[in-house]
């Protein structure tokens, strides 16, 4: 072998090598997949100081590794219409998904919280189903009841369903997950013992922070801090539950949502804010060159409640970046929406629905083989969806309102367009109580009356 040929037969080997490296794999196989992490309510505004503060050494390294950038979101930010949006690449003109519940009254004259039954559109899952690709579905926004698809599946209603009080049917979480016969593997993740589960965690005891605080305060007077404890059980029961079907599962879609940081979003400004910071901050918006300063300290200042909260998910994270499993796979990490600072009735609010200005926007963030990392734009809920099917390689629907993030790639594909269909639902179980449940939950959060 001359000098030349050899040369060039290393140029080739070393190619291989490289290209076997940068492969993206789950359970052996060569078909590169993708981890989805939905954070409702994540913004750059909290993040970013704690980042700053060096308390979130993983979120650093992440954005150093990452492309990232803020995900442009639909007004009223409420939060099924977004992540429906987010499932689909699509508008909620055509997902049907416009509110929490239906706007038209049914025939008992009530109006029913949305279901996925109620999504007119085919998701992101139904698409990787159609091309035979296998997917683990956790604590989807809007996803119960689950239907059949080529995976796991386990709906939002399961930690509800998982955490009431027990009666004696056996199996009585079994319409929340697919295949039914699988919830029973969850049974012994289920922990109820609040006081450990913040121990685990070290998520904080908010509403005994807030009663300590004195003034007569008392947190079962407060909507969504009397509720809490119950978050804080379903959070963990759905991050350990995602966790295990990591470990255990071949997938190459893996997409969990969690729900956190929007819950402690909605009291922490109001609870945990001192009053004489929100009258100064109320004094700000009245002088336009003093505003974002002071808007930049509110951000700081909740960033800190929420401190503990990003440091958990860090925890969640880390047993997902650490795996091999996650060594050559995409991760994308992405929220509805953020927060933000508004006046009404000469009180400052902290909150994404107003109704009256745009939706504060949300983050994404992508890393894997080929990802040029830093900081891209123009980034919408309607392109997280078809990023994720280019990344798996798989044709596109041809009506989806986002493209795939191009520019941040170092490769392009050719795009196919196909037309999905969703398939007519196999399991029509209503459950009542469950949906009693979701309402009481959207009420605690002041999203319905
Ligand atoms: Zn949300």
């Amino acid at each position: 072998m001359n000098k030349k040929i050899a040369r060039r037969f290393a140029l080739i080997v070393a190619c291989s090598l490289a290209a076997l490296c940068c492969s993206p794999r789950s359970g052996g196989g060569n078909k590169p997949t993708v981890i989805m992490i939905g954070l409702d309510g994540a913004s750059w505004e909290l993040i970013d100081p704690l980042i700053a503060k060096g308390r979130l050494p993983l979120f650093k390294k992440l954005k150093e590794q990452s492309a990232w950038g803020v995900l442009r979101t639909s007004t009223p930010a409420k939060s099924p219409i977004i992540w429906t949006s987010i499932a689909t690449g699509k508008t909620e003109a055509k997902h049907g998904i416009d509110d929490f519940r239906s706007k038209k009254p049914n025939a008992q004259g009530k109006y029913s919280v949305y279901t996925a039954l109620d999504i007119r559109q085919p998701l992101l899952w139904d698409m990787l189903d159609a091309n035979g690709r296998r997917t683990v579905l956790v604590n989807w926004y809007l996803s119960f009841p689950p239907q059949p698809l080529n995976g796991i599946h386990v709906s939002d209603y399961f930690r509800m369903r998982a955490l009431q009080p027990r009666d004696s049917k056996k199996g009585a979480t079994d319409n929340t997950v697919f295949p039914a016969q699988r919830a029973s593997d969850f049974e012994g993740l289920i922990e109820q013992d609040y006081a450990k589960v913040l121990r685990q965690s070290g998520l904080p005891d908010f509403p005994l922070r807030y009663d300590g605080m004195g003034g007569g305060r008392d947190h079962e007077h407060h909507g969504i801090l009397k509720k809490y404890r119950e978050f804080v059980l379903q959070e963990t029961l759905v991050q350990k539950v995602a966790a295990r079907l990591f470990r255990t599962e071949k997938f190459d879609l893996f997409a969990v949502y969690f729900k956190l940081p929007d819950i402690v979003q909605h009291f922490a400004f109001d609870c945990f804010v001192d009053e004489s910071f929100k009258k100064e901050l109320l004094s700000a918006f009245a002088e336009p060159r003093a505003l974002p300063g002071r808007l930049a300290e509110a951000y700081d200042r909740v960033a800190d409640v929420l401190c503990p909260v990003y440091q958990n998910i860090e925890t969640v994270l880390s047993g997902y970046l650490d795996s091999e499993k996650a060594a050559g796979a995409y991760v994308m990490i992405v929220s509805d929406h953020g927060f933000h600072f508004f006046v009404r009735d000469r009180v400052v609010h902290y909150n994404h629905v107003n109704g009256m200005e745009k939706a504060p926007n949300g983050i994404c963030l992508v890393r894997g083989p080929g990802v040029k990392p830093g900081r891209f734009s123009l980034a919408s809920i309607y392109d997280v969806a078809p990023t994720a099917l280019y990344l798996l390689g798989l044709a596109l629907d041809r009506d989806m309102d986002g493209r795939p993030w191009f520019k941040v790639f170092s490769f392009r594909k050719p795009l196919r367009f196909t037309h999905y269909k969703r398939k007519p639902p196999r399991f029509r179980r209503k459950n009542r109580k469950l949906d009693e449940e979701s309402l009481r939950e959207l009420k605690a959060l002041g999203y319905i009356n």
